[in-house]
């Protein structure tokens, strides 16, 4: 029997602003800022860093400009670092590791821990199931029957390597190490796995424009979606110039637009 698992986003930490210590800060600068009234924290952290580059608060450094405008006038002029100072944790699971491997080459503001092949058995593993496989009977049905003689071989080949004599003059761990690295180049791209993702805006701007569009790739556009999902209310000023839209099949797709 061949086990299934769907996409899961658990949103686990969020930015957070203590506006009181700032505050403080402008007391003892003697100085004062105009701030907008429905800025989310995360929105004021992002603007209070930017005015910092300046110092630009109170009558006559302000222009005016709401929390909304002012974020986007950062974007627009490219002073995006002030960006990251805003970050989220997430666990994401029901994800495959076809996914995840294009996942992490987004290097730069992201930061990952993932379920190890090396120190987890897999025996037990379940599998993410691409819905065009899923949609038809034909296909699904080779689908799991390669699937399952899959993980079938790999049990098969954890107890052969494990009877190995050879492997004996290694100490335990680095023996179940060889032993399970062996086995898992067995198991398929659709192989299930956990991935702890922590990001900051800047970074989840550039991966929702690369991947948030890519009609032909419905993981990266399933998790590109649920990531906006999770974050837009945080920080409504920071994607402002980003908008789901659902296609024909009911799944959607993160369009970017300049404004
Ligand atoms: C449609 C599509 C198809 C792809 N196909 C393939 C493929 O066939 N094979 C493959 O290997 N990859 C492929 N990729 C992955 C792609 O090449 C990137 O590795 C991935 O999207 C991460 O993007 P990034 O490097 O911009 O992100 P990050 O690593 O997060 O970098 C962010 C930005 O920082 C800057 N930066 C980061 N590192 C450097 C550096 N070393 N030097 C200079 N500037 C840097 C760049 O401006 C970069 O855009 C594909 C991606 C997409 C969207």
């Amino acid at each position: 029997m061949i086990k299934t698992e769907k996409l899961k986003i658990r949103c686990l930490s969020h930015p957070s602003f203590d506006s009181s210590v700032f505050d403080n800060f402008l007391l003892e600068e003697n100085i004062e800022w105009h701030k907008s009234s429905t800025s989310t924290d995360s929105e004021a952290l992002i603007e209070a860093s930017g005015r910092i580059c300046y110092m630009a608060f109170g009558e006559g450094k302000q222009s005016g400009k709401s929390n909304s405008e002012y974020i986007w006038n950062l974007i627009e002029m490219g002073h995006e670092s002030v960006l990251e100072h805003i970050n989220w944790s997430f666990l994401i699971t029901g994800v495959s590791r076809a996914f995840t491997h294009q996942l992490v080459r987004h290097r730069v503001g992201f930061a990952y821990s993932q379920l190890s092949q090396q120190y987890h058995d897999e025996s037990e593993a379940t599998f993410v199931v691409p819905p065009s496989v899923e949609k038809c009977a034909k296909s699904f049905a080779k689908w799991k029957e390669s699937i399952s003689s899959s993980i079938s071989i790999y049990k098969e080949l954890i107890k052969t390597i494990e009877s190995d004599e050879s492997l004996d003059s290694m100490v335990k761990k680095e023996r179940l190490r060889e032993i399970r690295s062996a086995s898992r180049s067995i198991l398929p791209n659709a192989t299930e796995t956990k991935i702890m993702v922590t990001v900051n805006a800047r970074a989840l701007r550039h991966f929702f424009k690369m991947r948030g569009e890519l009609d032909g790739d419905w993981e990266m556009r399933a998790v590109s979606c649920e990531l906006y999902r999770q974050v837009i209310s945080d920080a409504p000023a920071a994607f402002q110039d980003f908008e789901l839209e659902q296609l024909k099949d009911k799944s959607f797709k993160l369009l970017h637009y300049r404004k």
